[in-house]
């Protein structure tokens, strides 16, 4: 499904030329310039409306099948009772703004946040750093309180699924908030109060657009992945992608006894960039990790969930370190998702972030493997693994 097709079945227009012909446009049947722009607010959930004689917070919310609650909260700085001729207001339309539905894609994602930061003006949205390829690092802060968690998905690119999982959970949370809702039972206002949340939810763009298929042949970085994975034909292209295109496993680049997991992943053969396991000539090389890594440090916060696919495991040591607290943690987000608390293979051990988390900040970090199957786990998943996941990211909320 294309962006514009998910902005028909919103609208509920059968065809881009019917759509067209309702927007007094061309009905030429293309998503062209004129035509975008009138699909951009069935993406994005909002659109601009300037108020004409007669009307009231009740009246445009009923046009636009909202609630009066919604569109004070997308316009703090106004008064409701004093709504004049020619004010402009933003408008959240009546549907969620993020889809469970289609596979992610870096402009999917952008369109989201810019949606989900005009419904919800106390979130922040802002770019800590780019890709190789010109993405931005999407990161979003929510909350007031001295507590500061981070949230991150798709450090690896066939594990995208990760994204709609993180970003749900952030509407769900942004919703509760501005409704004085609960969220997994827990009141999201105290939440709220407590700590702040940062999320990147898509660590790896340029390697999500090309497992996702908005990368496509002829697009920048496209050729150049293609004849690194021709080295590694064992690996589906680009279906086995995890990397970032320059091909770098993410997830193997941080300073966390890198060495000791560029000898293990040397040895089995990833001794060159490609799809997966090349930790990248050395740590921090890559522009995400280099973000990322930074963003922690700004920010430290007391707890890290990195979300990754799959096996309904949660790992939380980096060799024998055992952060204060960590284990308990890590039981009670067994226990509300009923996956395993494991210790990670050791193998794998190595050069995570979740790994360097530990190591240099001696708090609780963990890695959790969503879903099982096959990666890239299908989307036929995702209400099972939203189900498990976001009772352990609001209970992270409540205690980390
Ligand atoms: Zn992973």
């Amino acid at each position: 499904m294309e962006l514009y097709e998910l902005a028909l079945k919103r609208a509920g227009v059968p065809d881009l030329a019917e759509f067209q012909r309702r927007e007094g446009l061309p009905p030429t049947g293309r998503p062209d310039g004129g035509t975008w722009a009138a699909l951009l607010p069935w993406l994005t959930g909002y659109r601009h409306y300037r108020a004409a004689p007669g009307d009231n917070y009740t009246r445009i919310a009923a046009r636009y099948g909202t609630t009066v609650r919604a569109l004070i909260t997308a316009n703090p700085n106004q008064d409701p009772l004093r709504l004049y001729v020619g004010q402009v207001l933003t408008v959240p339309l009546g549907f969620e703004v993020v889809p469970t539905d289609l596979p992610f894609t870096w402009e999917l994602l952008s369109l989201c946040l810019e949606g989900l930061g005009a419904r919800y003006p106390f979130l922040t949205v802002r770019a800590i750093g780019e890709t190789a390829y010109g993405r931005k690092l999407w990161q979003i802060a929510v909350g007031l309180g001295p507590r500061r968690v981070l949230y991150n998905a798709a450090h690896h690119a066939n594990e995208w699924i990760t994204v709609p999982v993180l970003m749900k959970f952030l509407e769900d949370y942004a919703r509760a908030i501005s409704e004085n809702g609960r969220i997994y039972g827990f009141p999201a206002q105290a939440l709220y109060q407590r700590c702040t949340l940062h999320l990147v939810p898509m660590v790896d763009p340029d390697g999500v657009d090309l497992v996702t298929g908005a990368l496509r042949a002829g697009d920048p970085g496209f050729a150049e992945a293609r004849a690194l994975a021709e080295g590694f034909p064992q690996v589906p292209f680009p279906a086995g992608w995890k990397a970032n295109l320059r091909g770098v496993d993410l997830n193997l680049n941080y300073p966390a006894r890198w060495e000791q997991a560029r000898e293990i992943k040397f040895s089995q053969g990833w001794d060159r960039p490609g799809p997966r396991d090349y930790v990248g000539p050395a740590p921090l090389s890559e522009p995400e990790t280099e973000a990322l890594a930074g963003l922690t440090e700004r920010t430290a916060p007391g707890l890290t969930i990195s979300l990754h696919t799959q096996g309904k495991a949660i790992y939380w040591k980096f060799g024998s370190m055992e952060p204060a607290g960590a284990r308990e943690l890590g039981e009670r987000f067994a226990a509300v998702s009923g996956y395993a608390l494991e210790d990670v293979p050791y193998a794998s051990g190595f050069a995570g972030y979740k790994d360097w988390f530990i190591l240099t900040r001696d708090r609780p970090g963990y890695t959790l493997e969503l879903g099982s199957g096959e990666n890239p786990l299908p989307l036929s998943q995702f209400d099972e693994i939203y189900a498990a996941t976001r009772g352990i990211l609001a209970l992270g909320l409540a205690e980390g």
